[in-house]
């Protein structure tokens, strides 16, 4: 009897990969530059059309490819850059899985035209849906012009969940711009609709983002540093150019462009007051960290890296921004620069001047400065870390004990509900659910930027239409608390990304759950939306009754719940923390 295991035809394997790499025009412009970068391209041009949607057409005069290699690029796993799995961990080019090609021609019509330096003759290929439909000789100057035309014709269920060609257009504008920084020698044209809208010469890296932006040179600030762990380089902005989006803040690890938020939030910090509130620096930072030390894998056409040592990162970043800011002003003397480069530095209280001044900006009077204004210059050189940056409490690794838990003491845990402590000599009950939930109520008021992990494996969620209704007016809220989510068809939503402090497995659900809590809410005319979904996020985000908490949890959790401003009763007024004072103790044993 024949089994009912059949394997997959190519066709229908590349088509499913495409999933993965071909999300919208955009990948296909990302996964065809990249190549000319990887072919030694010293010009690349970029043409678009409707978005990219009927036409994305990239021309480099990099190595060019001879008849075999022609053909062959369109194979799944055919790749010229790593020969031995070993290659995968230290891997200098931008590609590696030799999936893009194929991928892409499974899903448009594709026309290539290449001619290698050896060669006297070059190769024209069609192909439509992944199959071979034309191979032939043609004349050819060397380098590589591949046409990517109808993406996703034969997919029409893609097709509909393509954006306006407006949107379309932003996002390959915004993944040209990343490649042209990334890789400033080369020369980039970009064309849509055969209109130019950007030409670089190939220069320095402050020539390039001068180009690009239209910003001074003598707005960028050069950032330099190198440690064992990772070199850093690039330039950051002076505060002038920092404004109320975080578009402008691009940071590359070994040459590829990241999105993290946990790292831009370092480098903001750094700026301090400097900056306006509610304003980010712009910056275009560098990072070079040994091929083995950084997970480049974990999502091919996400943004996203994972550091061996993530932390240390954070602090360096931290310290030479600070440092970078503060010799750019003024010369600190010796003892202060070590301090700004000293990790985790200690906040030196005999540095505390009189009140911070918000409107203080050591770019608006570049020349006199007074004494008092250096020293609020270094007030800023020398802050802590902020306590929102320090590990969360929950997230299973065991932190250092904060404090000012030393006011609660002697705790243990009834019930898998409720913790017992000694706080200031006074016997309290403190309902662990609501304590948690308060701390991070609190952490959402303070409009800390939240980090966000990203989700390996996406999740969708289908709403109904008001509930999605819903969800669209709360978006920009909701992913500030710390979620990537976005739209995702006519009625489903994507969950790409959590606050790093929850748990994977219980994500997708916890975001149904704080929409139905807040529709619960949010008719209540006494609190702001904003409010109603920061509580229904801190409830459902908390621990639950039912956790098994070890000392140092509990431990944290009530140094966090004592430095709230509110810890004994929440919003609601539910009890959090219930006191038994000598006094009710002695009425009990009447
Ligand atoms: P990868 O880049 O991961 O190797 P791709 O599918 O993107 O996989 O490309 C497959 C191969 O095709 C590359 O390894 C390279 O040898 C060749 N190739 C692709 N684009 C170009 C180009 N513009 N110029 C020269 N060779 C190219
Ligand atoms: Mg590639």
């Amino acid at each position: 009897m024949p089994g009912i295991i059949q394997l997959l035809p190519e066709s229908t394997a590349n088509q499913i990969a495409a999933g993965e790499v071909v999300q919208r025009p955009a990948s296909v412009v990302k996964e065809l530059l990249e190549n000319a970068v990887d072919a030694g391209a010293s010009h690349i041009k970029l043409f678009i059309k409707n978005g990219g949607c009927t036409h994305i057409q990239v021309d480099d005069d990099g190595s060019g490819m001879n008849a075999f290699d022609a053909r062959m690029c369109w194979e799944r796993h055919a790749t010229s850059k790593i020969t031995k799995a070993a290659d995968l961990y230290n891997l200098h080019t931008l590609g590696f899985r030799g999936e893009a090609l194929a991928s892409i021609a499974s899903v448009s019509e594709v026309e290539m035209r290449t001619k290698s330096a050896e060669e006297s003759v070059g190769t024209r290929i069609v192909i439509h849906a992944g199959v071979v439909e034309t191979q032939e000789n043609t004349a050819a100057t060397h380098g590589t012009s591949i046409a990517v035309k109808n993406l996703f014709y034969n997919i029409p269920a893609r097709k509909n969940f393509l954006k306006s060609i407006t949107v379309e257009t932003k996002h390959i504008f915004e993944e040209y711009q990343r490649i042209a920084l990334a890789y400033p020698a080369i020369g980039f044209e970009f064309y849509n609709q055969d209109k130019n809208l950007s030409k670089l010469r190939g220069g320095s890296l402050k020539n390039r983002i001068a180009d690009l932006f239209s910003i001074k040179e003598e707005e960028l600030i050069d950032t330099r540093e190198q440690t064992d762990i990772v070199g850093i380089h690039g330039f950051i902005g002076s505060p002038k150019l920092a404004k109320r989006t975080r578009g402008s803040q691009y940071l590359f690890a070994n040459g590829r462009f990241i999105k993290d938020a946990y790292l831009n939030h370092a480098i903001s910090s750094a700026y301090g007051r400097l900056l306006e509130e509610k304003t980010f620096p712009f910056f275009v930072l560098f990072l070079d960290v040994e091929p083995s030390k950084i997970d480049v894998n974990i999502h091919p056409t996400k943004h996203e890296v994972k550091f061996e040592d993530g932390r240390h990162v954070y602090t360096l970043l931290q310290s030479v921004i600070k440092k970078t800011l503060g010799m750019h002003y003024v010369m600190p003397t010796q003892a202060q620069l070590y301090n700004a480069l000293t990790p985790n530095s200690e906040y030196n209280p005999s540095l505390k001047t009189t009140g911070p001044d918000v409107r203080f900006n050591p770019f608006d009077a570049p020349r006199q400065r007074t004494s008092t204004e250096w020293e609020k210059l270094d007030e800023l050189l020398n802050t802590p870390i902020e306590q929102a940056q320090q590990r969360p409490i929950f997230s299973g690794v065991p932190n250092k004990i904060i404090e000012t838990t030393e006011a609660a003491t002697d705790l243990f845990q009834i019930d898998q509900a409720y913790i017992i402590a000694k706080i200031n000599g006074e016997l309290c009950v403190v309902n662990q659910h609501r304590a948690h939930a308060q701390v991070l109520y609190e952490r959402y008021q303070d409009q800390q930027q939240i980090a966000s992990q990203q989700l390996l494996f996406p999740r969708t969620i289908e709403l109904s239409k008001a509930d999605l209704a819903l969800y669209l007016e709360m978006k920009e809220d909701i992913n500030a608390l710390g979620f990537d989510t976005s739209e995702f068809g006519n009625d489903a939503i994507i969950i790409n990304g959590l606050p790093s402090e929850l748990s994977k497995a219980d994500g997708a659900d916890i975001v149904l759950q704080i929409i139905e809590d807040f529709k619960i809410t949010f008719h209540d005319l006494k609190i702001t939306k904003q409010d109603a979904l920061k509580q229904a996020a801190a409830k459902n985000a908390a621990i639950k009754a039912g956790k098994v908490l070890t000392a140092l949890e509990m431990s944290n959790l009530l140094g966090e719940l004592l430095q709230c401003e509110q810890y004994t009763t929440n919003k609601a007024g539910k009890p959090i923390l219930i006191k038994l004072t000598k006094s009710s103790l002695e009425r009990f044993f009447q």
